[in-house]
């Protein structure tokens, strides 16, 4: 068997490190095409050394000079640099598989890129697809791309899915598809006990460790607002046919409800090698280097109602899809901007919903069948954000 050559975009993320993690594992299965980081060089250069990529891709020409300097002699790599080289190393002919996980709305043309050149995408990147969601799903049909997500709970969609399933939810006998949501570090705070918030505690989520931007987007349910718009288009799915259901224990990824009263889940430790392995090596099975699931020693699952007066976020972006257009992508731009600031302390934990909401009430809802429209709004959007933080600062 020829080896998969696999791009990994966003290498030194928490989702580019699993995802390596599962390609150590087996080396007769994949080998490493390219790898990118944006400005964590050091990182980057650790990993080439680790996998001896062809290609790796860093945002500027000084970080590409560093890491030539530090690869001198230890790693026959071409170091190219910019968001043109990502769309680049993600198209290239000799690449079969790229892992897209790049974190928020710069990771949008490389995953297209690699869409269009019909390649075998593995969607961590849910920004992506929440900005283009037509044009993205147009395109890997138009391509002949296979899209596997990676985010646990539409893996877990995908696996209780029938397989070669047509893209009609209903007359495939479907009712319902249930987005399982942890809750975040902030399940059951009050509005009052959530306005003083700080960034150490946002990050901190009870049972995923995850990149900076993605944890207060779990402690604001925001992360389970762009699922839901991810699962609208990953599945071709009506808002009405798309639930989110609060499960603590992170133990159930997502469910699908049938017409005749079934109910299939996909369970597993919170551990994103699980997905990562399988869509890496889907249709078939590898290990990942995931501990057992032992339910008896978890004992309980339990279950309750998303808290939405507390955490507006979930509603928001549940209405920008149902307004379609630009909304998800404006939407997601004011999103970007309001986490950013709350990040550097700019911004109170709850003023984020406040942001994204006025950004959205201020842009009409235009058509985003095109790309330059999509990143029109998105910067539009970006401008719109940083004039209400700097009022709100
Ligand atoms: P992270 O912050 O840990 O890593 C982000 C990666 O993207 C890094 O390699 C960074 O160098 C690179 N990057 C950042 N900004 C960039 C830019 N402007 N241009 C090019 N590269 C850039 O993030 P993460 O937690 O690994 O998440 C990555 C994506 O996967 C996000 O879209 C997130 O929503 C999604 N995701 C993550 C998890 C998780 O468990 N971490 C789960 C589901 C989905
Ligand atoms: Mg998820």
């Amino acid at each position: 068997m020829k080896p998969q050559r696999v791009v990994v975009l966003g290498a030194t993320g928490s989702i580019g490190l699993s995802t390596l993690d599962v390609i150590a594992r087996h080396p007769e299965r994949y080998q490493v095409q390219a790898l990118s980081a944006h400005h964590r060089v050091r990182e980057l250069a650790d990993l080439c050394r680790r996998f001896q990529p062809r290609q790796a891709v860093v945002a500027t020409e000084q970080d590409g000079e560093t890491l030539r300097e530090l690869l001198r002699g230890e790693a026959d790599c071409e170091i190219l640099t910019g968001p043109a080289a990502l769309a680049a190393v993600a198209s290239a002919p000799e690449t079969d598989t790229v892992m897209a996980a790049i974190v928020g709305a710069a990771g949008l043309l490389p995953t297209l890129a690699a869409v269009r050149a019909g390649k075998r995408v593995l969607l961590a990147n849910k920004e992506a697809l929440v900005m283009s969601g037509q044009l993205f799903m147009l395109a890997v049909a138009e391509h002949g791309a296979t899209l596997l997500p990676i985010d646990s709970e539409h893996n877990a969609i995908f696996q209780c899915l029938p397989p070669g399933r047509s893209r009609d939810l209903a007359g495939g006998g479907i009712e319902k598809l249930v987005l399982t949501a942890s809750g975040g570090p902030f399940r059951g705070w009050t509005a009052g006990q959530l306005a003083t918030v700080t960034p150490a505690q946002a990050v901190r989520h009870p049972n995923w460790s995850m990149g900076r931007k993605i944890s207060v987007d779990s402690a604001t349910l925001m992360n389970k607002g762009l699922e839901f718009i991810e699962a609208c288009w990953l599945f071709d799915a009506r808002p009405d046919q798309v639930d989110v259901l609060l499960h603590p224990q992170s133990i159930i990824h997502s469910m699908v409800r049938y017409q005749d009263g079934s109910v299939l889940a996909q369970l597993g430790n919170p551990d994103m090698r699980t997905p990562i392995a399988h869509a890496l090596a889907w249709p078939e099975r590898i290990p990942a280097g995931v501990d057992p699931l032992d339910l008896a020693l978890i004992g309980r699952l339990e279950f309750e109602r998303p808290d939405t007066g507390a955490f507006p976020c979930l509603d928001l972006a549940r209405a920008a899809m149902l307004a379609g257009g630009s909304h998800p992508a404006a939407l997601n731009a004011a999103n970007e901007v309001a986490v950013e600031a709350f990040l550097t302390g700019a911004l109170a934990f709850t003023a984020i919903p406040q942001v994204i909401s006025q950004v959205l009430a201020q842009m009409p809802v235009s058509p985003a069948s095109d790309l330059a429209t999509i990143l029109a709004v998105d910067h539009e959007a970006r401008e719109r954000a940083l004039r209400l933080v700097g009022a709100a600062a």
